[in-house]
């Protein structure tokens, strides 16, 4: 029988990992995964880790779960897949009337591709695209938040504020505009949460006005910047920033691919400041975790705004996995067990037990901005040492898989963003081995 090592050293040798240093694996252990269940992920050992991070904020009912699997096996025997220029299906019309109906027909038409990525070039697209058609050709500019993360393709990278990835491709990208971050984090002494939120508004607002009618989109992740480390914002920064766009003549695209599907506590993030975007894109939890998934929804405006005879004025964009039949089943299951099972509502009460089981942290002088957003828990870890810090994201990671866990903290961010199927004991066991890993890699 072929063994773990084995099955390492042929990735190494052929797999090219995606975000990694692929030297870094001469120290960094590669995990073989075997199998999966529920919040558990097997490797080739028979050794468990529980995916504290959803295999990468994807998973929201656990590893082979049943009711996604039993939907997945049946639509696997009516179609894998049809195009979806000229030809339609049962999935991706039920998916699209499912999601209307979320936001109450607010955005109540869907445009489909393949990854988070491409939902962001698609909104940026559309926008640009919607206000040609309207004759508004000089809107060709975008703003994006400091610290903001929409993906890894050109177009998305261009609004994408996290230095490590952008660098190097610095000179292949359109300068988008950046605004002041409303990361709660910055309160200078005395200010509230609330209070960064309007500071940066008012900054974004400066940048509207200088640059007024040359515009076409504000993009910003609601709630919580997942990927620049878990920055999290007061709602009224969404309140004032639909106010701005529509006074500036802007659209609001709403990246939901992280924060989207329950994680902050209501099934949009958008839903949590009373507000609906122009454009919202979906990924990742969408699908469950189990198949590349995305999509943009839209107005009924920004429809209207391509509808016509004319090709050209038609939104000409594809990819050839378009609005997947196998894909959109596995939303569909997913969307069912929200509506079946009263995840919303559960998932309040978890949110709780986590914040519980995290209590002592709160006077724990190793640790700063103890935060949390729905489903998502984080905190930030004080390490003076420069090079102890560097290393710091690495050597949890390796700690954390010795206590059977699978966590990556971005910097010296430690967060948690767990599968929504966790129980009470679960969480303290979470919590338990968290903090297990934290005093070693602290010591
Ligand atoms: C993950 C992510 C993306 C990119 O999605 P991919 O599927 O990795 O291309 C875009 N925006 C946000 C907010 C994300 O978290």
């Amino acid at each position: 029988m072929e063994t773990q090592n084995n099955w390492v050293t042929r990735s190494l040798q052929h797999v090219w990992h995606p975000c990694t240093q692929m030297q870094h694996h001469e120290t960094v252990p590669l995990i073989p995964v075997s199998h999966g269940r529920g919040i558990w992920l097997y490797d080739m050992d028979g050794k468990r880790y529980l995916d504290a991070i959803s295999s990468w904020w994807v998973n929201l009912f656990g590893h082979a779960n049943p009711r996604i699997n039993a939907a997945l096996k049946d639509q696997l025997d009516k179609l894998e897949h049809a195009m979806l220029a000229g030809f339609t299906h049962a999935p991706v019309i039920e998916l699209s009337e499912k999601l209307s109906d979320l936001t109450g027909h607010a955005l109540g038409h869907s445009f489909y591709a393949s990854d988070g990525a491409s939902a962001v070039e698609i909104a940026l697209k559309m926008s640009f695209h919607a206000w040609r058609n309207g004759g508004q050709t000089e809107k060709q500019e975008f703003i994006c938040i400091q610290g903001s993360y929409h993906g890894e393709t050109v177009g998305a990278l261009a609004v994408t504020d996290v230095s490590l990835f952008r660098e190097a491709y610095g000179p292949m990208l359109q300068r988008a505009h950046v605004v002041a971050s409303p990361d709660a984090r910055l309160a200078q002494d005395g200010e509230t949460a609330a209070d960064v939120a309007l500071r940066a508004a008012a900054d974004l607002e400066r940048v509207l006005q200088q640059r007024q009618g040359k515009v076409a989109a504000v993009i910003i992740e609601p709630l919580v910047q997942c990927a620049t480390g878990m920055a999290m914002h007061d709602p009224i920064y969404l309140r004032r920033l639909r106010e701005l766009c529509d006074r500036y003549q802007v659209h609001l695209i709403a990246d939901e691919i992280a924060v989207g599907c329950g994680r902050t506590g209501t099934f949009f993030a958008c839903e949590s400041a009373q507000i609906w975007p122009d454009f919202l894109c979906l990924s990742k939890g969408i699908s469950g975790g189990y198949l590349p998934l995305s999509l943009v929804m839209t107005t009924d405006a920004v429809y209207q705004a391509f509808y016509d005879a004319d090709v050209r004025r038609g939104f000409l964009h594809s990819h050839s996995y378009t609005g997947n039949p196998l894909a959109c089943r596995a939303a569909l299951a997913t969307l069912a067990i929200f509506e079946d099972e009263n995840v919303i509502a559960a998932n309040r009460q978890k949110s709780h037990m986590i914040a519980s089981a995290f209590a002592s942290l709160k006077d724990d002088a190793r640790v700063k901005h103890v935060r949390q957003q729905g489903m998502i828990f984080a905190f930030d870890a004080v390490v003076d040492d420069a090079e102890r810090a560097s290393t710091f994201s690495r050597r949890f990671f390796s700690a954390a898989l010795q206590q059977e866990l699978l966590m990556r903290p971005i910097g010296r961010s430690v967060y948690l963003m767990p599968p929504y199927i966790l129980s009470e004991e679960e969480i303290t066991l979470l919590a338990q081995k968290t903090m297990n890993v934290f005093e070693e890699v602290m010591a």
